[in-house]
């Protein structure tokens, strides 16, 4: 193993928000950042809803319509669902009943020491991957933990939507395959479960360029929300592959978390 791929220990726990649009290659970098520093995770809400989804859970029925119809669901669904994941990891601990706690940040009157406490430990390291995607969901996670690193990832508009265009995804599970640098072992089949894999109806560019559009203006409030708290937690990375991205964020999160 040569030093550049040496995985790496974190003294204290990495809290990290990845943000980027869609096709920045943002689950590429979850992935080599796991293995660089193996005490991290990645909990992604997108997979978590497909999940609910799959095993026809009421949150999961309750989500479908919003995710099929291409709009965000509900907040108090997508906070049950990350207390959830987070308490059921046990790295946090809460203090009364989630339907209060999720009623609770609604109106925006938690604070983090009265409704949960977060373990400080290493092993409950993790990145955060489509959660928050508004200032309005950053809020109401800072009552339940600090975030300590946010990555914002950028590449140039037609980089991405060169990428968009060579993405076949499959469709149950989310996996994202791109022709050229992830290819699936046979051309336009799931490697895991044999079935086909598509481009969606409406990955016209156009369409792509909307999305782009709209991702910039709500993460303009988001990255806001978390620069007016502290102006170093914020990190922009720019490239123009994820090569050009990794060694850069990697060299931030050995800073901050690194032994
Ligand atoms: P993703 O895999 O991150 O693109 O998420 C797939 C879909 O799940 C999105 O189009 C939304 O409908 C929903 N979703 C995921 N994360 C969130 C979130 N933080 N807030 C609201 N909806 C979300």
């Amino acid at each position: 193993m040569t030093l550049a791929t040496a995985s790496r220990k974190l003294k204290r726990a990495a809290r990290i928000i990845l943000v980027g649009a869609p096709g920045v290659g943002k689950g590429t970098q979850s992935e080599r950042l796991m293995k660089r520093f193996p005490q991290l995770c990645t909990i992604a809400t997108g997979d978590l809803l497909r999940e609910n989804v799959k095993n026809k859970t009421p949150l999961g029925q309750h989500a479908e319509t919003y995710m099929h119809s291409g709009g965000l669901v509900p907040d108090p669904v997508i906070l049950n669902l990350i207390l959830n994941e987070l308490s059921s990891r046990k790295w946090l601990e809460t203090y009364d009943s989630t339907e209060n706690i999720i009623a609770a940040l609604g109106r925006g009157n938690g604070s983090a020491s009265s409704v949960a406490r977060a373990s400080n430990s290493p092993d409950t390291s993790f990145i955060l991957d489509g959660f928050p995607r508004t200032a309005t969901q950053a809020q109401a996670l800072s009552y339940l933990l600090p975030i300590n690193l946010v990555l914002q990832l950028v590449s140039p508009v037609e980089v991405i939507l060169s990428r968009l265009a060579n993405r076949w995804i499959h469709l149950s599970s989310g996996r994202v395959y791109n022709v050229g640098f992830n290819d699936p072992k046979v051309a336009g089949i799931d490697d895991l479960t044999g079935e086909k894999l598509v481009q969606r109806e409406d990955d016209s560019e156009a369409t792509w360029r909307k999305r782009l559009a709209k991702f910039d203006e709500t993460s303009r409030d988001l990255l806001e929300f978390y620069r007016a708290r502290d102006k170093n937690m914020v990190v922009t990375v720019q490239g123009n592959s994820s090569d050009e991205i990794s060694p850069q964020i990697f060299a931030e999160v050995e800073k901050r978390f690194g032994m």
